[in-house]
């Protein structure tokens, strides 16, 4: 990302799936980031219809509760939200509609890039914004939703409608070869006032550093390059965007998605009742309030990032090569 020196290669395995297979990363010695070394031929081949961003709409008859329980929920942001759903929502929030419910400008032109299943615009049509799209290259076709959106297969480059008053890229910048050239590419497309959220897993962080390769954000290999604050500062400085704002909201599943890996049990093969029996809720409660602690000290594992484009002259001229991969 920065272009400096790589460190000595460290081994990760593939434990979501559970594949085990090995994988290697090396941390930039200036910013931080951690990059994979070699990433396989077909990366598609570890995303696949298990992948949790495309898992929704395959949870049977406990989906449709769900549902239900997640509107409720996303009450409490629309204006008349009665008390109760304003209280449901402290308890458990969906962090994504906050984010971009607190953004300036109109309650319109959302765009989500990687957006999986399409669940954030789901929740935001359900709110009311309107002009919403998803862009995900690895949806397997293009998709119109009747909840009024559409989820296209292909990356931010083969996009050409601009201005766009929010885009949001939620665990997605660590998923792509190029994040630079997908930055410069948002930055385009923004509307001049508009704010591109990045949510992303933070290389470096607590976590990181006590679990090591067993840390659950690692995610390989589908996570490309795991950045930090710094490496992130950079992309969007040489993408004519800056940082406004940050938010730490890493959540208990550093601990108990961490504790899995280090006993070798992969993430989508643990049963509900061993994770019960493993994490009762007393841990969860303790993992719950570290997690706070961490983020109040800005070393939680993850962060919202808030980027807005730099001073107009600022930007550099657009180069941005299509094809790309996302
Ligand atoms: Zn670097």
């Amino acid at each position: 990302m920065c272009g400096a020196a790589l460190g000595v290669a460290y081994e990760v395995r593939e434990m979501m799936r559970g594949t085990r297979e090995r994988f290697h990363y090396r941390r930039c010695v200036e910013c931080g980031c951690a990059q994979i070394a070699d990433p396989p031929a077909d990366l598609a081949a570890y995303y696949g219809d298990r992948y949790y961003s495309f898992a929704a709409a395959r949870r049977g008859r406990w989906s449709g509760i769900a549902v239900r329980l997640r509107s409720a929920r996303d009450l409490a942001y629309s204006p008349a939200a009665p008390a109760w759903a304003r209280a449901m929502a402290r308890v458990r929030p969906n962090p994504l509609v906050r984010c971009v419910g607190r953004c300036p400008g109109p309650r319109a032109g959302v765009l989500d890039v990687g957006a999986g299943d399409g669940r954030l615009l789901a929740d935001l049509a359900r709110l009311g914004f309107t002009q919403l799209l998803g862009v995900d290259p690895f949806a397997s076709e293009d998709r119109g939703d009747p909840r009024g959106f559409s989820v296209l297969r292909r990356d931010v480059h083969g996009l050409d409608a601009a201005g766009w008053n929010v885009v949001v890229l939620s665990h997605s910048l660590a998923h792509m070869a190029d994040p630079v050239s997908t930055l410069r590419r948002v930055a385009q497309l923004l509307a001049p006032t508009g704010t591109c959220i990045v949510r992303i897993p933070l290389a470096g962080s607590w976590a990181h550093r006590t679990y090591g390769a067993d840390w659950v954000q690692h995610d390989a290999p589908r996570h490309l390059m795991v950045h930090t604050r710094r490496g992130l500062e950079i992309a969007a400085a040489r993408a004519g965007m800056r940082i406004v704002e940050v938010e730490f909201d890493s959540s208990g599943f550093q601990f108990w998605g961490s504790e899995l890996y280090r006993r070798g049990v992969p993430l989508v093969r643990v049963s509900r009742s061993r994770l019960y029996w493993d994490f009762p809720p007393w841990v969860l409660l303790r993992y719950a309030r570290a997690a706070r602690a961490l983020n109040r000290n800005g070393d939680g594992d993850q962060a919202t990032f808030y980027l807005r484009r730099a001073a107009p002259a600022a930007i550099a001229p657009s180069h941005s090569a299509p094809g790309g991969q996302g």
